[in-house]
Order: structure tokens, then sequence, then C-alpha cells
């Protein structure tokens, strides 16, 4: 078993129709992504899971879909237009530009003066051992000196309306959260809700990143799931400040929820934020870290955003944002818990995590081992030989049964171990071969017995099933979450 490079992922994203750059044909977009046809069912199984688990099955949250475009005075109040800046330094000679807090974590280029001026690539840090001198220039060209730290604001302008002037001034959204803060009072007026509760939003944000990379770890267009949930900070919950212990109780919700979805415990981690590390707004952050290829990286945060917030927004429109506490007959403003996840970046860890290499019968197998719920086809019906028109008819019947509950996908393309193997390495759970014995040799006068075999991904195991239990066999592997070997048993091997 060997894990996954960064370089392994690309190419098989690209290979199978998972993530390709965007634009591509025309030299690509700086750091924009388009998913395929792979990588689009991926990323809305992902989306679909973590709306039904932190928003349909929950009493206490509701969802919201706000606009990208909003009212520019909502960047003003929130702070992002004076401080959602990065400190960049720009090189004098290629104009490359970084981000000065990163700057030490490139491999830089340099031209050794012991070496009669030889050119060498440094890793990220360290001096060179000819020289021994440290990188001072700028990491890509080996030869500009760097600008001092500039602040960059990290928005997209744009203009809203025919005239751009001034006054049109607008900004692509650069995350969900604000949406929901000028939408709480409506959503408490229309849903009458009790604190607390959560409003839950995906969508996507806008950064224009300085330095993206690593894939779609950071790009400049991406999309993010945002909770932001109200607590009364008057009221206690297991013995603390409601607003501390429903932090908690986040924290180790969405560690729950990444572990329920395959990341290995091993490969996450908490980060609690230094003071100097925290926003403007927060009174505490914890960050899920993952384990990339690149190093331990934020993969999302968990924010006490405290009433900063809504105080904000109250302060900057003039209208009251407080909820009415009855027992205490006061007005109040609430605090706010915000679980605030990257959907590309929990596919970008999903993918690292499933990804194994393996031998078997002394070839390389490539296996995806998504979670069935986030694969993105959980069924193949592969044709035996697609010779007998018999044997395919079957395949298109069940392709289109199945297909109304489960993805379901018809190949005829390869051989059958062929067909297998590209199924292993997109992470199909699942493949229904039907063969001669299923449909029988009306030539030969033998009638078909009506089963077909189903192949297990991780176990490789197959299982003779009758076509009439189909739906019953899947609806509890992929929707009751029944184990492969309880379903298996049932049902006698077929030969690999
Ligand atoms: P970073 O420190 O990596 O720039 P951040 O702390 O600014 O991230 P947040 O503002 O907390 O990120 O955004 C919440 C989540 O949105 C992040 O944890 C991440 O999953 C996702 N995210 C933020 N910026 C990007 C980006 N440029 N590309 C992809 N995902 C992003």
């Amino acid at each position: 078993m060997t894990a996954a490079t960064m370089d392994v992922i690309v190419s098989l994203c690209k290979r199978r129709g998972f993530i390709f750059q965007s634009s591509e044909i025309y030299g690509g977009t700086g750091s924009c992504w388009d998913y395929g046809p792979l990588g689009v069912e991926l990323r809305n199984n992902i989306k679909r899971v973590w709306w039904r688990d932190f928003v349909h099955q929950r009493d206490d949250m509701v969802g919201l879909d706000a606009s990208i475009l909003m009212h520019p005075m909502v960047w003003k109040a929130s702070g992002h237009l004076d401080h959602f800046t990065d400190p960049m330094v720009d090189c004098r000679e290629c104009k490359r530009r970084f981000r000065a807090d990163q700057v030490d974590e490139i491999d830089w280029t340099h031209y050794c003066p012991a070496t009669k001026g030889n050119k060498f690539t440094i890793k990220a840090g360290e001096p060179c051992k000819h020289c021994g001198v440290r990188r001072t220039l700028c990491p890509e060209c080996g030869k500009g000196e760097l600008t001092a730290p500039r602040q960059f604001n990290l928005m997209f302008k744009t203009f809203m309306g025919p005239v751009e002037e001034d006054a049109s001034v607008t900004y692509l959204r650069p995350e969900t959260a604000q949406g929901i803060f000028v939408n709480f009072d409506n959503v408490l007026q229309s849903t009458r809700r009790k604190l607390p509760f959560g409003i839950a939003q995906i969508g996507k944000a806008f950064r224009n990143e300085i330095t993206p990379g690593n894939f779609i770890f950071r790009s400049r267009e991406f999309e993010q799931m945002e909770i932001e949930f109200f607590v009364n900070p008057h009221d206690r919950v297991d013995g603390r400040p409601a607003d501390e212990a429903w932090h908690d109780r986040w924290i180790a919700e969405c560690q729950a929820w990444f572990a329920r979805y395959g990341l290995a415990a091993d490969h996450v981690k908490l980060h609690e934020h230094a003071r100097d590390e925290l926003a403007h707004y927060s009174k505490r952050t914890v960050d899920l870290l993952y384990k990339f290829p690149m190093g331990w990286s934020e993969l999302m945060g968990i924010a006490n955003r405290t009433d900063f917030d809504l105080k904000q927004h109250a302060k900057f429109s003039g209208k009251s944002l407080t909820w009415f506490d009855e027992e205490r007959k006061e007005h109040l403003v609430p605090f706010v818990i915000e679980p605030s996840a990257g959907v590309d970046r929990a596919l970008l860890a999903f993918l690292l995590d499933a990804y194994q290499e393996e031998e078997v019968r002394g070839e390389k197998r490539v296996v995806l081992r998504f979670h069935p719920e986030l694969a993105p086809i959980k069924i193949a019906v592969l044709p035996l030989l697609k010779k007998r028109p018999e044997i395919v008819a079957t395949c298109h019947d069940l392709r289109h049964r199945l297909t109304r509950r489960w993805l379901t996908l018809y190949d005829d393309t390869a051989a059958i171990g062929r067909l297998y193997r590209r199924q292993d390495e997109v992470g199909t759970p699942y493949c229904v071969t039907v063969d001669v014995k299923t449909v029988g040799d009306p030539e030969k006068g033998e009638t078909g017995d009506g089963k077909v075999t189903i192949r297990e991904r991780d176990t490789m195991q197959q299982i003779r099933v009758p076509i009439a239990d189909l739906e019953t066999v899947f609806s509890r592997l992929l929707d009751a979450g029944t184990a492969w070997s309880e379903v298996a048993a049932a049902y006698p091997r077929a030969e690999g």
C-alpha cells in the first residue's frame, strides 16, 4: 500500500474526469478548476451528505442560499474591506508576487558564488550547502530583491449595473457567512426559532489569493459549507458558558463527520489558534488540520465569532439584530459558533485518503476506497460478452432500474478484468456482471438462471445473486449501511 502524492492525484483526476484545469485549451486560468463528470458527482455527494447530516437530521438547524453579490456596506461592516488582507511582497526583477508569511515555505533558486555561480534549487527554509547563505532574494528567479511587505485586499472587486464608477463598486463574497448574518432576522421572523439554533449554507466564495496552489487546496474560486450556530451567551451548558460548550461540541461533531466518511484518525488533528493568530472577530478558533502531501494544513475552521458580526451589521444598517429571551425578558445579541469547511479541501482530503495502490496477482491495482455515500458511481453494470444481445439488453435494463435509486453506469469497452480495474480506480463500490448463465443460450436450449455476479471493490469478493434480489441487496448495502460480509454470507460465492 502506498500513500498518494499530489502528482498522482492530479493525474488521476485529469485522466478519469474528476478535475480539469479551468480554460485549459487557452493555457489555463490562474488557479481555477473545473469538475468533470466524476468530480461533479463526488462534489455533489459531499455536499448532499453534509446537508443531510447537519441540516435535515437536526432539529436545531435551517438552510439558506444567499446571493453572491451583496450590498457593499456588508463588507465594510464585517471588517473585510479593512482587514481581509494578506501581506505581500513583489520581486523587483521578475515581478512575481508572494505572501510575505509564506515566502520561506517555497523551495528557492540560488546562484551559488562558491560554485562559480551555478544554479541550485534549495529546499524551503534551508541554507545553501556550498556557501551556507540563506535566501534573501526572490525564491523564484533567484535574482531580484523583494519589496517590503504591503497589505493586499483579497476580495474581487466588480461593478453592479452598466456604469463603472465608484458608487457601483461591489465585491464577490469572500465567505458565505455574511449572507447568513444579514438574514438573521428574516430567518428568525419566518421560522420563529428559539436559541440555540443554526443557519447553514453551501455556496461559492472568491478570494484573490496571492499564492494559490497545491491543486484545489487553495484556489481563487471555491465552495464553502458553513454553519452559523447562534447561542444565548447568558445560558450555561454542561456547567459552562453556552458559547464555550457549544464550540467544543461543534469541534467534536466536525471531527466525527470527517472520520465517518473515511478520513483516517491519524491524518486529522486539531490546531488551537494562538492569541496573535486569532481573527479580529474571534474569541477562540480551532482548525481541523489534514495531513496533505505538502504537510499539515487547514481542512476547516471552527470559530467562536462572539456577537461581533450581528452587532456590526446592526450598527451599520440601523436595524436591530437581537433575539428576545422570554425567560429573562430581555433582548440580546446571540453569540455565534461557526464551523466553516471548504468543499474543495474536503474533496481533496477524501480523495487522498481513499487512494491506495496494491499488488494483486502480480499486477498493480489502484483503488479509491471511498465511503459508498461519497463514491461518484455506486454500481457498474458490466456485460461478460458484449456480442450477446440478451446479455447487453439485460445490462441496460438493470442499469435503467438501479439508477433510479443509485447512480449506475454501463460499460462494455474492455474485457471484464479491465472493466473491474477501471471501476476500482474511480471508487465504484459494486460491479454487477451479467454472463451467459444469467440469460442462458436459446440455441442450445438452455434457459438462464436469472442470477448475476456482484463484486465488491475492497475485498474483490464475488457473490451470485438473483436479479429479483438486487434492489433489496443494494438497499441494505448502500442505504442501510449493512456490512458486505453480512450481506454476502446469504449468497453463494462466485469464482473470481
Ligand atoms: P487559509 O488560512 O488556508 O487561507 P482561512 O483560515 O483563510 O484559510 P477560512 O476563512 O477559515 O480559511 O475559510 C474556511 C474554509 O474555507 C477553510 O478552512 C477552507 O476549507 C476553505 N477555504 C478558504 N480559502 C480557500 C481557498 N482559497 N481555496 C479553497 N478553499 C478555501
